[in-house]
C-alpha cells in the first residue's frame, strides 16, 4: 500500500489527479446501458448456474476453491522476494526481471497476452530522480545534512541554490477570526521563511481543509517573493519526522506525462527537531519559545538572525515500468466480452543508489502470490468462467498507484466492460495464522459486498468493519482507482481468529519495523494456509461475478456511483 504521507501540508500543491482525470466527463449512453435495458424488457432467461443456496458452495466451487496451493503461493513470494529480484523497483532492472518472471509463469498457465504488441508487458514511461550529495544547508559555518537534518518535500520543480534571511511567520497566516497577521510589518521577499503547518491549535482541522487555507498561504508566500520555506515541527504531526525522512530521501519516481512543476518555485525543506533549534540559534528565543507565541494571539515575527543557504541537486533520469497482464477467456460467447480483473502490485522499492534491497515479500509478493494461485486454479479447472478473467500485476504502485492509474485510462480491454477489480494488497497480516477474519475494503459501495458476504459465509470465514478507518486504506492501493473509473472495486484483507487487538497492535508494531523497508522478508512464522484461504475467497468470489447474468453494480448509496469509464473527477477523499 502507498503510505500516505504528506496529507495535509502538501496534498493541494500536488495533482491527485492526473490530467486526464480533468477531461469532461462524456455525456452520452452506453452501447452496454442500452443492452441492459434491452435485457429486462426482453426478459433474457437466466441460466441457472448459481448454487442452490448462496451461502454455501457448490460441488465446482468447491473443488475450484480446495485447488489452490498454498506451495504456489510460498514459491511465488519467495522468488520475488529474492535478492536476484532487487526489490522489483519500478523501471529498474529489478523491476524487469519480476515482469519477466510473471509473464513466464502467466505463458505456463495459458493466459492470452493482455499487453502491448501481443506480449504480455504493457510499458510505461517514468522519470525518476535521487538527490545529490551536494544536496545541503548551510547556516554561517555549520551544515545541515540531508535526511539527519533536513529533507526536501515536493512539489520538486529542478536544482535550486537560494540564500536569504531567515525569518519565522508562524503559519503564515492573516485572518480576521482569529485575529492574527503572521507578516505583521515585514517583507518576506527574497527571505527565507521559516513556518509550520497549519492549522494554529485553535482553528479545527477540518475548516482548515474545507477553506484550503495551506495552500492559500503557500500561494501567497510563493507570490510574494520568498527565497526558500522550511517547515519545522509543532509536535502533532501525524507522521513523526524520521519516517518522513526516510521516504523523502529515496529515490523518486513519477509519470514521464505528469506535468512537471514550474521551475520558479522555491525550494520547500522541512527539518528535524534538532535542526529547527539551530535555525534559532541566533534569535534570542528557543524553538520551544518561538512555538508557543505561535499559538498566540498577536503574534509577530521573529527575525532568526541567521542567513541560510540551500542547495538541491538533483539526478534525474527516465525509464520504463511494466504492468503484466494476462486473461483467461471466457466460456459464454456473449458475456465472454465482460472481465473480472485480478490486480496486485508486483513493485516494491527496489534498489537504493547506497544498494540496500526493499525486498516486499508482504508488501506485496504476498498479493501477487494469492493472484497467481487464483490463476492457477481457473486454468487448470474443468469449470469455465463464462465471463473473460483478466489478471493484472501491476508496477509504481508504491509511488501512487500509477500502473494501475495507467491501465484504467489506457486499458487494454474495453473499459465498459470491465465488471469489477479483485485486489490484493496489504501488510501480510493474513500469514499470521489460519485466516478466519476478513475486511472487505469497499465492500459498503457495490454489490461486491454482498458477494463477498455470501464467499465468506460459506467458507466459514467473518467480515469484520475495518478496524483501523484512521489508516484509510480504501484509498491507498490500485483498487482505488478502478473505483474513481467507475468500476466496482474491493480490497481484501485476511487476519486470524482471536482478539482484533491482537493482530492490529502485531501489525502497527511490524509497520514500525519492517513496512516499506528491506526487511520486509519472509519469516519463518508465516502460516502459509493464511494466504491459501484468501486466494479460496478470492477465486469463488470471482467464478460467481464471471457467471452472474449482470456485472456487479454500485449501491445507489455510494458517491461513487458513476458509470464505467467516467471521466468526472472522484468525490473528494474524506
Ligand atoms: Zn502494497
Amino acid at each position: 500500500m502507498v503510505l500516505v504521507l504528506l496529507d495535509n501540508f502538501w496534498s493541494n500543491m500536488i495533482p491527485t489527479e492526473s490530467h486526464r482525470d480533468r477531461m469532461r466527463l462524456r455525456k452520452a449512453l452506453s452501447l452496454f446501458t442500452i443492452l441492459l435495458v434491452a435485457s429486462s424488457v426482453f426478459g433474457w432467461p437466466q441460466q441457472s448456474t448459481a448454487p442452490a443456496s448462496s451461502t454455501s458452495l457448490s460441488a465446482s466451487e468447491r473443488e475450484l476453491a480446495e485447488s489452490i496451493k498454498s506451495e504456489t503461493i510460498k514459491e511465488v513470494v519467495t522468488a520475488l522476494s529474492a535478492d536476484e529480484m532487487q526489490g522489483r523497483g519500478t523501471a529498474q532492472p529489478g523491476g524487469d526481471k519480476a515482469a519477466a518472471y510473471l509473464s513466464e509463469r502467466f505463458t505456463k498457465l495459458g493466459l492470452k497476452p493482455l499487453g502491448s504488441k501481443a506480449t504480455f508487458l504493457q510499458p510505461i514511461k517514468f522519470r525518476d530522480f535521487e538527490f545529490m550529495p551536494e544536496t545541503s544547508v548551510k547556516l554561517g559555518n555549520e551544515t545541515l545534512n540531508l535526511g539527519t537534518d533536513f529533507v526536501v518535500t515536493p512539489p520538486y520543480s529542478g536544482d535550486k541554490s537560494a540564500s536569504g534571511a531567515m525569518v519565522f511567520i508562524a503559519y503564515g497566516l492573516s485572518s480576521s477570526t482569529p485575529k492574527r497577521d503572521d507578516l505583521a510589518g515585514i517583507d518576506v521577499k527574497n527571505k527565507i521563511v521559516v513556518m509550520l503547518e497549519g492549522p494554529p491549535e485553535i482553528v479545527a482541522k477540518a475548516a482548515w481543509k474545507k477553506a484550503k487555507a495551506q495552500m492559500g498561504i503557500i500561494t501567497s508566500l510563493v507570490g510574494q517573493g520568498v527565497a526558500g520555506i522550511i517547515v519545522i515541527d509543532h509536535g502533532r504531526e501525524e507522521h513523526p519526522y524520521s519516517e518522513t525522512a526516510t521516504y523523502l530521501t529515496r529515490r523518486q519516481l513519477e509519470p514521464a506525462d505528469e506535468e512537471e512543476f514550474p521551475p520558479f518555485l522555491p525550494p520547500f525543506l522541512t527539518v528535524s527537531d534538532a535542526a529547527a533549534e539551530k535555525l534559532f540559534a541566533n534569535s534570542g528565543v528557543t524553538r520551544a519559545e518561538a512555538l508557543s507565541r505561535a499559538e498566540k494571539e498577536g503574534f509577530t515575527p521573529i527575525n532568526l538572525k541567521q542567513t541560510a543557504k540551500i542547495t538541491v541537486r538533483l539526478k534525474k533520469g527516465k525509464g520504463v515500468g511494466n504492468n503484466v497482464i494476462g486473461v483467461l477467456e471466457g466460456s459464454d460467447p456473449a458475456l465472454k466480452a465482460e472481465a473480472i480483473v485480478y490486480s496486485a502490485h508486483y513493485d516494491a522499492y527496489g534498489l537504493s543508489a547506497d544498494n540496500r534491497i526493499y525486498h516486499g515479500a508482504a508488501d506485496n509478493g504476498l498479493g501477487v502470490a494469492e493472484m497467481l494461485a487464483i490463476a492457477e486454479a481457473f486454468s487448470k479447472s474443468a469449470t469455465k468462467p463464462r465471463r473473460s478473467i483478466i489478471f493484472i500485476a501491476v508496477t509504481g504502485e508504491e509511488y501512487g498507484g500509477f500502473g494501475s492509474d495507467y491501465w484504467v485510462h489506457n486499458p487494454t480491454w474495453k473499459i465498459k466492460q470491465v465488471a469489477a477489480d479483485l485486489n490484493f494488497d496489504g501488510m501480510g497480516t493474513e500469514v499470521y495464522g489460519p485466516v478466519k477474519v476478513l475486511v472487505g475494503f469497499g465492500a459498503e459501495h457495490s454489490t461486491l459486498g454482498a458477494v463477498m458476504g455470501e464467499v465468506a459465509t460459506a467458507l466459514n470465514l467473518r467480515i469484520i468493519p475495518d478496524p483501523m478507518p484512521d489508516e484509510k486504506a480504501f484509498y491507498r492501493s490500485d483498487h482505488y482507482f478502478f473505483v474513481k473509473k467507475g468500476i466496482p472495486g474491493l480490497m481484501i484483507l485476511g487476519a486470524p481468529d482471536g482478539e482484533t487487538k491482537a493482530w492490529t497492535d502485531r501489525m502497527k508494531q511490524w509497520e514500525k519495523t519492517d513496512y516499506h523497508q528491506p526487511s520486509d522478508i519472509i519469516r519463518p512464522d508465516w502460516n502459509w494456509e493464511g494466504p491459501r484461504t484468501l486466494a479460496m475467497l478470492g477465486v469463488v468470489m470471482g467464478l460467481r461475478l464471471a457467471n452472474s447474468e449482470q456485472m456487479p453494480a454500485w449501491l445507489k448509496t455510494s458517491p461513487f456511483n458513476r458509470e464505467r469509464g467516467t471521466n468526472e473527477p472522484a468525490p473528494p477523499e474524506p
